[in-house]
């Protein structure tokens, strides 16, 4: 009989791993101790050689659904005496770098557990266990504990108590636990009828409401849903309507995998996401177009996702049928977490499903697609923050990284760690800036964090700029936006030495203060040399030039025919007055309001006004989508680019495209072109790995092209494609 000293790395903590150790120990009458530290978890054992060797294989095959081991280490030490197995407590200056799990679906067992009559827990909303429940949206700070999270209001009765206390129960040191008794309740607050109801018939009442066309407000894990009959075209209009939503697409949750098939063709890799514990909104190829047209109007897209929590599933099930779930919030606001700031939305709903677990941090849910059987995250959030991201090697310095200014998110790097915030929105208004500043907050107060350096955009407008320029005495570290999305790829597919970026994007700050967005560079760490870039443009209008395609059309227009634009029979010409074409020739001419750009992102956008379908855009990526619409597959022309001396003219492109009299054949050709530019640049550096990386890369045609033509291309994966991967970048520049 000898001592081992085991250390165990990996997501073992707050996932229910030491009492399955205590289990295994007590299944092979093994005596010793298992405690959480600061590197993972450490188990002291008395064992014979075989005898150790069964625990650890057992360990290894038996492990709880959240667990996952990155390393064990054995090494012998000197006999200790023990005489039973124990859980030992751990000290809380240990934990500070321990990692925290993220907010996870209801798993089987309490899933099972919920709908059985002689369950004490028959219907409760809130039922969970150790593998399964809120954790990120409920914690203050770590250790993760009871007592420094939400579930600190609600005192436990003598048979959850129990259960907490017993190593061998499910919902052993379950944090979240409660049950009808002593746990968090249920409440439908009707607006018209000043009416509250509680428990069961709150939820009774709510899937009433929804049957008969009701908005609802209804309170998640990291916030609230606007939520209501997905069959009802009626409500959809109503709550377009007064959501002013009026074309976005909405996410709509399903009962279960059997209904999602009614709605959308889904693959293997698809459904493995949308059952996954995790529960992102997967974006999937609708089959049901009629349908599609309220829910997603003018695109064969939909975005679907499974019920993850047991409210979630009480109502669905019962409901039977799929609501519309939209993030409860005003446009460029953060989603609402409280019923103080759903308040701004009372002219929205029609009642609100309430509960009184306090949710701590704001999280909205995650979005991903699966192309090509590559998993594309388009928005991290509920489900994998804040899981870390590992780090190709330990960086210098504690870094804070603020991303960018659309779809933000910040990130914290110390050791090979980075965390990233969940994906908070855009900086547009007040409200998100303050969210924006809560979430670093928050990580910082979680991980006992101090920056020792922050790094941030070029931009200086950018309000995460500012707030990185508000904290004093600490080293500032800008980082190019572009380069910011290729260094995020680079990071998380651990790539070292010199890669070959492509960034395609909507617009990011150059180091010539132009605006970038069609970037080919070759970067390391270090630094990028920028190699290759689509020929500036002019961006009439500046900002309004994004929401508006017809403007940057016009402004190409104008580069190839100069004035005679003016009188060309094209679909961009059409949209605008007489009078405004005059003036934004002008405009044209002398430069006034109208920055220089490479923007790839921006081209999408001229191809759709050039052709006739989209002239101002009512949400960000409309014209992208729009374009995916019309993709052909059979066609596989293209049309001519000039390439000299790193700059890519594509005015003999827009001279083909404006004489197309096919759309579908004028956006496939264009989407071919695209490849083609690619293939023509990184051909001359092709020892090179390749990396792909910038908004544009989000969409669906564009990405099959790129796999098929580069089977070994690194796209982003763990972080999105788009500006919510830059904070990523950031951290790991300069190391
Ligand atoms: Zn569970
Ligand atoms: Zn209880
Ligand atoms: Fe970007």
């Amino acid at each position: 009989m000898q001592t081992y000293k085991i250390l165990i790395k990996g997501t073992v903590q707050g996932v229910g791993f030491r009492p399955f150790v205590y289990q295994t120990a007590q299944k092979f009458g093994l005596f010793g101790e298992v405690l959480n530290s600061s590197l993972g978890v450490e188990i002291v054992l008395n064992a014979a050689k075989e005898e150790l060797g069964l625990f650890l294989n057992e360990l290894k095959t038996n492990l709880p659904p959240l667990a996952k081991i990155d390393l064990i280490e054995v090494k012998e030490i000197e006999f200790r005496e023990f005489n039973s197995f124990k859980i030992v407590q751990t000290k809380e200056s240990e934990l500070k770098t321990a990692l925290l799990p993220p907010d996870i679906s209801i798993c089987k067992e309490c899933e099972k557990e919920l709908f059985d009559k002689n369950n004490r827990r028959y219907l409760y909303p809130f039922i969970t266990c150790t593998n399964c429940g809120v954790r990120y949206s409920i914690i203050e700070k770590l250790p993760y504990d009871r007592v420094n999270t939400s579930m600190r209001f609600f005192k436990m009765c003598k048979k959850c108590e129990a259960e907490y206390n017993n190593p061998l129960d499910r919902r052993y040191h379950a944090q979240p636990i409660g049950c009808w008794e002593c746990g968090p309740t249920i409440e439908l607050r009707i607006k018209s009828e000043e009416l509250r109801v509680e428990g069961v018939d709150a939820v009774d009442g709510a899937i009433r409401l929804l049957r008969e066309g009701a908005i609802l407000a209804l309170k998640g894990v990291g916030g609230y849903h606007l939520v209501c009959d997905a069959t009802n075209f009626e409500a959809i209009a109503k709550l377009r309507e007064r959501k002013k939503r009026p074309t976005k697409p909405f996410a709509v949750m399903v009962k279960d995998i059997e209904m999602a098939k009614e709605f959308a063709n889904i693959s293997k890799k698809e459904e493995e996401l949308l059952t996954s514990k995790e529960r992102p909104i997967v974006i999937l190829n609708s089959s049901l177009l009629t349908h599609n047209s309220a829910i997603a109007p003018n695109i064969s897209k939909i975005g679907l996702f499974l019920p993850y929590t047991p409210l979630h599933l009480l109502i669905l099930k019962k409901l039977n049928r799929p609501i519309v779930a939209t993030s409860a919030n005003l446009s460029d606001e953060p989603i609402c977490t409280d019923i103080k700031s759903l308040q701004k939305l009372k002219n929205v709903y029609d009642a609100i499903l309430e509960h009184n677990r306090k949710i701590v941090n704001g999280c909205d849910d995650s979005v991903v697609m699966a192309v090509k059987d590559r998993v594309l995250m388009m928005r991290r959030a509920r489900g994998y923050t804040p899981v870390s991201i590992k780090l190709p090697f330990k960086l210098k310095q504690n870094t804070l990284a603020v991303g960018a200014n659309q779809k933000s998110t910040v990130a914290i790097g110390f050791g090979n760690n980075a965390i990233l915030s969940p994906h908070i929105g855009d900086l547009d208004s007040i409200g998100s800036v303050e969210y924006y500043k809560k979430n670093i907050e928050t990580l910082f107060r979680i991980y006992g964090f101090k920056p020792e350096v922050i790094a941030h955009d070029l931009h200086p407008n950018y309000e995460s700029t500012k707030v990185a320029k508000s904290f004093s005495s600490v080293k500032l570290k800008p980082v190019q936006h572009h380069f910011a999305h290729i260094l995020g790829v680079m990071a998380e597919h651990k790539l070292n030495g010199k890669v070959f970026g492509v960034a395609f994007d909507g617009t990011g700050l150059g180091s010539d203060g132009n605006l970038w967005g069609g970037e080919f560079l070759i970067c390391d760490y270090k630094g990028f040399e920028r190699v290759a870039h689509f020929e500036y443009f002019k961006l009439l209008g500046g900002e309004k030039a994004i929401k508006e395609p017809r403007r940057v059309a016009l402004s190409l227009l104008f580069e190839c025919f100069g004035k005679e634009a003016i009188n060309l029979n094209v679909p961009t010409i059409k949209a605008f007055s007489q009078t405004e074409l005059n003036a934004l020739y002008i405009a044209w001419q002398k430069g006034l309001n109208a920055p220089f750009s490479s923007s790839a992102g921006r081209l999408f956008d001229a191809v759709a006004s050039l052709i006739g379908v989209n002239q101002i855009v009512s949400y960000e990526g409309e014209s992208g989508l729009m374009l995916e619409e019309l993709y052909d597959k059979g066609e596989k022309g293209t049309y001519s680019f000039e390439f000299k001396n790193g700059i890519i003219n594509i005015r003999p492109l827009v001279l083909e495209i404006i004489k197309e009299d096919n759309k579908s054949k004028a956006v496939s050709k264009f989407f071919n072109t695209l490849i083609e530019i690619i293939v023509t640049i990184y051909k001359k550096h092709s020892n090179l790995p390749l990396v792909a990386s910038g908004g544009v890369f989000q969409n669906r045609v564009l990405l099959e092209l790129l796999i098929e033509r580069f089977p070994n291309i690194y796209l982003p994966s763990q972080i999105p494609p788009n500006d919510g991967g830059i904070a990523l970048g950031q951290t790991i520049f300069g190391n």
